[in-house]
């Protein structure tokens, strides 16, 4: 039997009562399913910072570098607010991604069926939607160097930052998109600003080149970036993987969460880069906060972090009939009518997140026989 290690970190505000349903899946894939996993839990964001003063302490930085696969809830709440920022919850969620260097990004976005009228979009335009964004998390313009605020006297100060990529940051991106086309619909359509900046250029050239070399089984096509925004809402249906870079992708892919309606419903995942034995250094976590304002009364939609371990079970397990199975459990417990109140809608029945879980559960024993 196949043991994996997984660290999960609720965080704070709902990540622990959403992170609970997760917790209960986790253990029916080790009873069902011929999956052990060896399940250890940390602190991160607001209550560690309570705990240990900082809001990711370094025996938890460890433990994530050595896990399998890090599941992670949501940090920050305006308990915290005031922190200085380097001591902000959101601190511990970035050396999370800088310390196991998680460069691909991956956000979904699919609209499910019944919940096709949560979308501001036509339903025909959305109706069966599914597709990847790629995005490029450690490198380009949040990061480049020269960066700054300079005064230059007189009043005026000059602001900087710095879009920089090299061959190797865009080529393994790409190929990470690549290798999710070749599961999925088999094209990859690569967004960048050749057309007015140099470093769009190197990555529409470095992107061509990758794909003549390995993965000219794949369809390739490149788009601007300003125009693949348009088309996103005008035709989303056309794209399967998107791979763009850091900016593009913050924007891109934010646009394509909202074409599904609903934040609670959102999952996302982090890679790094394979080790010699093909094993990724890789995060999960849904796309959604700590949502303070319904923190604690058993009211949030636990989906977006189901999902959000579904992507674990395909990307870090390589078990894509189990997250099949999660997705197809999911997609029946919503077309059964049940929902969480942020996707509720006239006539359906409102649950509550361990409803919604034990629904869950029971959908996946059936569909297991
Ligand atoms: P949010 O995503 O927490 O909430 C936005 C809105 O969506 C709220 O009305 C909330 O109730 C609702 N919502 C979010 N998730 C939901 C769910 N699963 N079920 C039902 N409703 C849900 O964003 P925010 O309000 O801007 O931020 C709240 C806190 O979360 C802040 O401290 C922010 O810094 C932090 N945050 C953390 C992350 C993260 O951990 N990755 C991401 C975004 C925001």
């Amino acid at each position: 039997m196949a043991a994996y290690s997984l660290l999960m970190l609720p965080g704070d505000g709902i990540g622990p009562e959403v992170m609970r349903q997760v917790r209960r899946v986790i253990d029916w894939m080790g009873r069902r399913r011929d999956l052990e996993f060896t399940v250890s839990e940390g602190l991160v964001g607001g209550c560690a910072i309570d705990a240990y003063g900082v809001p990711l302490s370094d025996e938890t930085m460890a433990q994530a570098l050595a896990a399998d696969a890090v599941l992670l809830g949501a940090v920050g709440g305006p308990k915290w607010d005031g922190v200085s920022f380097d001591k902000r919850p959101e601190a511990g969620l970035l050396r999370l991604r800088k310390e196991m260097e998680l460069f691909a990004n991956l956000r979904p976005a699919v609209v499910f069926d019944a919940l096709v009228d949560a979308s501001t979009l036509k339903p025909e335009v959305v109706r069966g939607l599914d597709i990847m964004i790629v995005r490029e998390l450690t490198g380009g313009v949040y990061f480049g160097e020269p960066r700054g605020i300079e005064d230059l006297g007189n009043g005026i100060r000059r602001g900087v930052n710095t879009q920089v990529y090299t061959t190797p940051e865009i080529q393994r991106v790409a190929r990470v998109a690549f290798e999710l086309a070749r599961k999925r619909g088999n094209k990859v359509c690569s967004c960048e600003k050749r057309n007015v900046m140099e470093s769009g250029l190197l990555w529409n050239q470095d992107v061509t080149a990758l794909h003549a070399a390995e993965y000219k089984d794949v369809e390739l096509s490149h788009m601007l970036a300003d125009a693949a925004a348009m088309q996103l809402v005008r035709n989303p249906k056309q794209f399967d993987v998107i791979v763009t870079d850091n900016l593009f992708g913050d924007i891109l892919s934010d646009e394509a969460a909202m074409l599904t309606g609903s934040i609670g419903m959102l999952p996302s995942a982090s890679l790094g880069a394979a080790d010699a034995s093909g094993r990724r250094k890789a995060l999960y976590e849904p796309v959604h906060g700590s949502a303070p304002d319904i923190a604690g009364r058993d009211i949030a939609n636990p989906i977006a972090s189901l999902l959000s371990f579904g992507m674990a079970l395909r990307y870090s397990f390589d078990r894509g009939e189990e997250a099949d199975l999660l997705d197809r459990a999911v997609q029946n417990v919503l077309k059964g009518g049940m929902r969480t109140a942020d996707i509720m809608s006239p006539g359906m029945a409102r649950c509550s997140t361990s409803v919604m879980g034990d629904s869950i559960l029971r959908e996946l024993d059936k569909l297991v026989g």
